[in-house]
């Protein structure tokens, strides 16, 4: 039996480590069959939209897709295609872990932390309008339904995973219908966990206490826009955006892509660490309950890090994109 898994490079870095991360899968030797399909600016002239309906199409058959970075323009131009593919099929979980391996250069030790991010409603909806000329409104809409499935979410995943306790991040004192709700409900539910610990804290003092004691911290439940911000923090905490996976879970879907953007800045140069997308692909084949195979790409990228013999420049390295990912086929159990 053979998975058939959509295949989206994106743009600028995207294809570089999108194509490593296709290679570590492949020699796993999990079979798959790679269903490739386009995202981003160059689809627009082709198809009037920067996310094309066979796309769609391609994961909605799919229902697991591998995905590179797509550059998004700021302040104007088109929405995001990360944000439209999440409520094209109401993806709500972000997963975002965030780990220490040995060798990389960071400030601390032994983190091992995973954020998990609600992904399709709050002010990262961009539910906004102009107010006249001199005023915008955006506004922050938040369900019982969204919150519950996402920190109930946070709790399985935390059962599941082994984990011990599960942190609510909100700002309740001051936002008390919006966070307020998420926080309520974010403590009626812990009560159904008992064997996991729970506490609350308020976004801008754990992002102090992130930075001082990330020792303190397991599973993070957010709201849509503190995951966002809080877990590209913890992405400074273990090294920077060449490192961090994540996972967009929904009941009809999972889009598994790396939290990096597209790094326009060093494309075409086989400079990017694909790390990110290696562990993304590494989420996906967990998903799809291929354990052994997932394992072994993360055990092989401790090696070659712990090694530290051949690394990209931002892990203080010199290797290209594509030595570093000879090194981790090179390591697979
Ligand atoms: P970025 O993550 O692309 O880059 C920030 C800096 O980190 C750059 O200097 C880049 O070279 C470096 N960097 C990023 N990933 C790296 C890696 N794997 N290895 C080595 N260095 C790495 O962030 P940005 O510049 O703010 O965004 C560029 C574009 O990507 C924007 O259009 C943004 O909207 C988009 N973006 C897309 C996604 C996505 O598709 N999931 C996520 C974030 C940003």
């Amino acid at each position: 039996m053979s998975y058939t898994v959509t295949l989206i490079p994106g743009d600028g870095s995207g294809p570089e480590v999108i194509a490593a991360a296709k290679r570590v899968v492949e020699a796993t030797g999990v079979p798959i069959v790679w269903e490739q399909a386009e995202a981003g600016a160059a689809m627009i002239e082709a198809c009037g939209t920067p996310l094309p309906e066979e796309t769609i199409a391609s994961i909605r058959k799919n229902k697991v897709a591998l995905k590179g970075p797509v550059t998004t323009p700021v302040g104007t131009g088109f929405r995001s295609v990360n944000v439209e593919m999440r409520k094209r099929f109401d993806l709500y979980a972000n997963v975002r872990p965030a780990k220490t391996y040995p060798g990389v250069i960071s400030r601390y030790e032994n983190i091992d932390l995973v954020v998990v991010r609600e992904n399709t409603e709050d002010l990262y909806a961009g539910i906004e309008h102009m107010v006249g000329e001199d005023a915008a409104e955006s506004i922050k809409l938040i369900t019982r339904k969204g919150c519950e499935r996402i920190i109930r979410y946070a709790f399985e995943f935390a059962v599941r995973e082994g984990r011990k306790k599960v942190t609510a991040v909100h700002k309740a004192n001051i936002m008390k219908c919006t966070d307020g709700m998420f926080l309520n409900i974010a403590r009626e539910i812990a009560k159904e966990y008992p064997q996991i610990e729970f506490n609350d804290s308020i976004v801008d003092a754990m992002c102090m206490r992130l930075v001082m004691h990330p020792e303190d911290y397991d599973v993070l439940v957010c709201p849509n826009l503190y995951g966002d911000i809080v877990s590209d923090l913890c992405a400074g905490l273990v090294g920077g955006l060449g490192l961090t996976p994540s996972a967009n879970i929904g009941v009809d879907g999972a889009i598994f892509e790396p939290i990096h953007g597209s790094a326009p800045d060093i494309a075409g140069q086989h400079k990017i660490n694909p790390t990110a997308a290696i562990l993304s692909a590494s989420m996906m084949l967990a998903h799809l309950g291929e354990a052994k195979a997932a394992a072994s790409i993360e055990k092989a990228i401790i090696k070659v890090i712990g090694e530290g013999k051949i690394l990209t420049q931002d892990m203080g390295g010199s290797a290209s994109t594509e030595a570093f990912t000879d090194a981790v086929i090179a390591a697979l159990a």
